[in-house]
């Protein structure tokens, strides 16, 4: 049986971040729809052209398209194992979808750690984000500056503000989370499989905590 491991919390948290480091030392793929989004739209197709237009107001992308998207991507040989996922599931209709996905493979999602934080840092952490153009790197311009400005230290590649990590669209991003993915917490807390984990801590010793809930 493949494991599904689905990090859910608000935009900012650090759910990239430390999906990437968890895919790492677990040995499974990373799937992030924000990622494939964007993938999208830097090569200009048709999907990328649609969903930019959501994605740029901080709106979410409509359900069928991204469960299309995500559909289309499990079924690739490299989720043999499982995955963890990123940013996906969004809304219940998406969680409901995902479940019977899984269910025709005779999986389902194995945990689903919850990362938590106020709004007041999630605006902080947004609004400072810069994304490294090549492999998506993170760095902040308070919280985890790059030693030279605009590049990334790990490639060299240049940093960007992804359009979506402005104050405003950062706020409506955090509504958007309350009103249509936080039901998610009582979605999966009802099936016995969430567990808490505090969001407002060193990355690495979130990513210790992470690995402490997938372990158990
Ligand atoms: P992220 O990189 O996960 O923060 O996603 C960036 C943006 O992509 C979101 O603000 C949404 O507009 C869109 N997006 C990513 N994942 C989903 C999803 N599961 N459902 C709908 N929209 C999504």
């Amino acid at each position: 049986m493949a494991t599904y491991i689905v990090l859910l919390g608000p935009p900012g948290v650090g759910k990239g971040t430390q999906a990437k480091i968890l895919a790492k030392q677990i040995g499974l793929v990373h799937i992030s729809t924000g990622d494939l989004f964007r993938e999208n739209i830097k090569n200009q197709t048709e999907l990328g052209q649609l969903s930019q237009r959501y994605i740029n107001k901080g709106q979410l992308v409509p359900d069928d398209v991204t469960i299309g998207m995500l559909k289309e991507r499990i079924s690739r040989s490299d989720c043999e194992l499982g995955a963890v996922m990123d940013g996906f599931p969004r809304t219940l209709k998406q969680a409901e979808a995902f479940k019977i996905i899984l269910d025709s493979m005779g999986d389902d999602v194995s945990i689903v750690p919850y990362i938590k934080a106020s709004d007041k840092v999630l605006i902080e952490r947004l609004s400072g984000r810069w994304t490294c153009r090549k492999n998506g790197h993170i760095f902040h311009s308070v919280f985890k500056p790059p030693q030279e400005e605009g590049i990334c230290d790990k490639d060299g590649s240049e940093l960007y503000q992804r359009d979506d990590d402005t104050v405003e669209t950062a706020k409506k991003r955090l509504k958007v989370y309350v009103e249509r993915t936080s039901p998610l917490i009582a979605y999966y807390k009802n099936q016995g499989i969430l567990v808490e984990v505090q969001g407002e801590q060193a990355i690495e010793a979130l990513a210790k905590d992470i690995l402490a809930i997938v372990k158990k």
